[in-house]
């Protein structure tokens, strides 16, 4: 099959490499329908993740339809059209039973990024996959949801949700900053909206991406280039400091500038993936009660996530920006990566 491989640093080539093969019994193969490019990829791609090593099929997001199945799979069958979570999970060890699916132990012990695709197992950046703990790891498609709208489930509209809003504790009333208005922070904008906040703040460097972000419920934009812009947020919260900021970027700048506009007690919601480390001022955060969070994403809300974008709750279809055919995901990559110019979101790739 032909599959986006990783090369190392800056490397990558869409090539020929054996099929993915059932190594377990309770795998699956996937035929991948649609999948897309995430920020994590370009990530990886820059060398910011090093537990990914060169030959490692990129990708952790996508639809498609089952053609085996490993012999103690009795649920799905050869046919059905699935959503696949980017983590795969047991279901049965320790961390799954605490519903943090991104550390399930598994059979070989892989706590962390163990079974996310495109990690430290194959992606979905391909024309097959192999899905470890399917029976826990895939959603039925539903009627009146196409794959690219189920492909926004495997990963960017759970992260948004499970890492910037829920674990900021976003509630009624809050005034919600998301720094970082691409994909992901866009999925933390319209995921909010479900808790009834009284303003959504979209920041981003890219005047388009905030423009786009009232699409998805943001009620304010500002341009983070501006001189003045932490006074522009500062305004729309009556110099008191906002109650969630959002991070969704992964450098450092950004984080810092969450922990410059967050009111005292409020939550600073870490999303972005930083290849480097961050200094910041302890005392600083302990003299203003200040909570931090971070960390992957366990689609624990997947399943909800999607009756509520079959419902038109959540405006799933305005993530999608390009579509590509699967064999031209060089080209799709050109255009993710230069988002500015080409004002590319989610960039889907249909097989
Ligand atoms: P993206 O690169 O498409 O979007 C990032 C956005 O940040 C862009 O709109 C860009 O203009 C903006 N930006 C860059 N520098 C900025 C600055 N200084 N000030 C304001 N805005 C700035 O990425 P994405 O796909 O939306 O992903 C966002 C982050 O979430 C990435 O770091 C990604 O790796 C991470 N992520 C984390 C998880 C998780 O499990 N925690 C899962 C998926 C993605
Ligand atoms: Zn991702």
């Amino acid at each position: 099959m032909k599959a986006l491989v990783y090369e190392g640093p800056g490397q990558k080539s869409w090539k020929d490499v054996p099929d993915p093969k059932i190594t377990h019994p309770t795998d699956v193969i996937v035929k991948i329908d649609t999948t897309t490019i995430c920020g994590t990829d370009l990530h990886i791609l820059k060398g910011d993740v090093p537990a990914v090593t060169p030959g490692r099929i990129l990708g952790h997001e996508g639809v498609g339809t089952i053609t085996e199945i490993g012999d103690a799979v009795t649920t799905l069958k050869v046919g059905d059209q699935v959503i696949l979570s980017c983590v795969s999970a047991c279901g049965k060890c320790s961390f799954c039973k605490q519903g943090v699916y991104s550390h399930c132990l598994g059979e070989e012990g892989a706590s962390g990024i163990g079974w996310i695709f495109g990690h430290l197992i194959d992606g979905t950046q391909a024309e097959y996959v192999r899905v470890p703990y399917a029976e826990n790891s895939v959603y039925p498609l539903p009627q009146g949801v196409n794959t690219q709208m189920g492909t926004l489930l495997s990963d960017i509209l759970p992260t948004g949700h499970e890492i910037g809003v829920q674990y900021g504790a976003v509630k009624a009333g809050d005034v919600v900053a998301v720094v970082g208005a691409g994909p992901v922070g866009l999925a933390s904008i319209a995921t909010a909206g479900l808790y009834g906040p009284s303003r959504v703040i979209a920041i981003d460097l890219d005047s388009n991406r905030v423009e786009q972000a009232k699409k998805f419920g943001a009620t304010d934009g500002v341009v983070s280039s501006a001189a003045d812009w932490k006074e522009q947020v500062l305004a729309l919260t009556d110099g008191l400091g906002v109650d969630v900021a959002i991070e969704a970027v992964g450098v450092p700048q950004t984080f810092e500038m969450c922990l410059e506009i967050v009111r005292p007690a409020g939550h600073v919601a870490n999303v972005g993936v930083h290849g480097k480390s961050v200094d910041f001022d302890l005392q600083n955060l302990w003299i203003s009660n200040i909570v931090i969070s971070m960390g992957l994403v366990n689609t624990d809300t997947l399943g909800t996530l999607l009756k509520l974008v079959a419902q038109g709750k959540i405006p799933a279809e305005h993530f999608i920006s390009h579509t590509f055919a699967l064999g031209d995901i060089m080209e799709a990559y050109d255009v993710f990566g230069r988002a500015a110019e080409t004002k590319a979101l989610k960039v889907m790739l249909n097989a």
